[in-house]
């Protein structure tokens, strides 16, 4: 059996080794636009930080461990066309040399896109200009690379996502003046604008100047400076990061007659298959199923670009998987703080015919007696009648075990447990770290509380 997998991130990686894990005799070939397999994107603020010292570190396995394992990759060869009925894939090498590869099957992980927002003049800048996107290695370096040589004192940030907010922080950590500009009136969409409030005050204390409600119309280089402007926004600063998000890379598929399902990424079915014949897709490219939603939606995250991975492999060798789906579970570090949510908020939950009542509670970490306890927020949102968990979203200090928190409230909502489960679980306590009753079951006591 031929197995071609595109694309060689998380997703593409994954259905890689979990392909040869179930059946050792798959011929794995893996086609990689770039130089650097199953290296950790998600690490890149890290390493621009200085907290990882060596971009090499980065990588989940060496390009040994994954050959060893069994992939084949060629590296810095870009697949240019799709013939599903011919199962070809035509790919071009760094020399423009092109080629034809037969498979049995196929895995598409061509993940995404950095968005490049509607703004005037940006098409026209680059990483020589000062002007970066953030998505891949390759963007990585042009921007570690523009640090050292011309080592800016300011950078404006557009977009105050979570990639935008990490960035920041690693800016800060290198000194540099950072305004993050952002068109929506919040930061970190993801979460409530009363809980994005906190994350707002931890960048100001850090001396992030926030521009939000902001929106950047047009951009230009200004002798060695690079203006942004827009209705209230007129900044100068030596370098620009534009950090707007993702879009599915569905080019290659699309050509070849792929559906295209939510948010333009490619419409798959649990199994990860497409509908073109042998032909699986996963990761950032594809659409998630989420286990509340009855439609599908686009999450693109590593973790779910890991596990749809693991399932397009063991399918594309004839064992039939299921991705279980996503809750869009999210944590970051925003200097000292940590954000994190998983499942729905109230107003998601109302669009999808929840009636939900929400909680909303402020409590220690762990037991006040002992040294450096801190507050944690953490906001519970349930069916009002049954009590069914549908969400939970949480901010507290580093040392307050958000994410670990979260978790046991993805766990939760995943396994249908309603508030008062949750008030029953058998959790952990000791003081340094917490209390007899967690913050999770405080904020479900008081939801029962508040709601019947
Ligand atoms: C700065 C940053 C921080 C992040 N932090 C987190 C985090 O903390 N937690 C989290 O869950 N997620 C995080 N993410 C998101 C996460 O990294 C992505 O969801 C994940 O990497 C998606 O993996 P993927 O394999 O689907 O696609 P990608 O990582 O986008 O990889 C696509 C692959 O396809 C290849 N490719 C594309 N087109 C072609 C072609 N035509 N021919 C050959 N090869 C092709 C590329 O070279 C690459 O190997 C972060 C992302 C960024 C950018």
């Amino acid at each position: 059996v031929r197995l071609l997998i595109v694309g060689g991130s998380d997703a593409g990686i994954m259905a890689g080794l979990e392909a040869r894990a179930v059946n050792p005799s798959v011929e794995v070939t893996l086609v990689v636009a770039d130089h650097y397999p199953n290296f950790s994107i998600c690490g890149i603020p890290y390493w621009i930080s200085g907290d990882v010292a060596d971009w090499r570190d980065l990588a989940h396995r060496s390009r040994s461990d994954l050959e060893r394992a069994g992939l084949e990759l060629r590296l810095g060869e870009r697949a240019v066309e799709l013939d599903p009925g011919e199962r070809e894939v035509t790919v071009v090498d760094p020399s423009g040399r092109a080629e034809v590869l037969r498979y049995d099957t196929l895995v598409l992980a061509t993940g995404a896109h950095a968005v490049r927002p509607p703004i005037a003049g940006l098409e026209q800048l680059g990483p020589t200009d000062g002007v970066h996107l953030l998505h891949t290695m390759d963007d990585a370096f042009a921007l570690l690379g523009d640090l050292e040589r011309r080592a800016p004192s300011s950078a404006l940030i557009v977009g105050a996502g979570y990639v935008g907010l990490e960035m920041a922080d690693a800016f800060r950590r290198r000194g540099l003046d950072v305004t993050v500009v952002d068109a929506l009136p919040q930061v970190l969409r993801t979460l409530d604008a009363d809980l994005s409030a906190l994350v707002a005050a931890e960048l100001d204390v850090h001396g992030v100047v926030l521009r939000t409600a902001s929106p950047a119309k047009a951009i230009e280089a200004e002798g060695a400076a690079i203006r942004l402007s827009g209705p209230g926004v007129d900044l100068r600063a030596d370098l620009v990061l534009v950090a707007a998000g993702v879009r599915p890379n569905v080019e290659l598929a699309h050509r070849a007659g792929a559906a295209l399902g939510a948010a333009g990424a490619l419409a798959v079915d649990r199994c990860m298959t497409t509908a073109l014949p042998g032909v699986l897709a996963a990761g950032d490219c594809v659409q998630t199923h989420h286990r509340l939603l009855s439609e599908p939606t686009y999450l693109p995250l590593g973790t779910t670009a890991h596990k749809q991975g693991q399932v397009a492999g063991a399918n594309a060798v004839g064992v039939r998987r299921r991705f279980a789906g996503s809750l869009g579970t999210q944590v970051v570090a925003v200097f000292d703080l940590v954000a994190a949510r998983s499942g729905l908020n109230g107003a998601e939950a109302e669009k999808a015919g929840f009636d939900v009542a929400t909680v909303t509670i402020e409590t220690d970490d762990h037991k006040a007696y002992y040294p450096g306890a801190r507050t944690i927020t953490l906001r519970l949102i349930a069916e009002r009648r049954s009590g069914r968990l549908l969400g939970a979203q949480m901010v507290g200090a580093a040392s307050t075990s958000v994410a670990k928190r979260i978790d046991v409230a993805a766990a939760a909502i995943a396994a249908g447990l309603t508030v008062s489960d949750v008030a029953d679980l058998d959790l952990s306590y000791t003081p340094p770290l917490g209390s007899p009753f967690d913050p999770l079951q405080v904020a479900a006591g008081a939801w029962s509380a508040g709601a019947c």
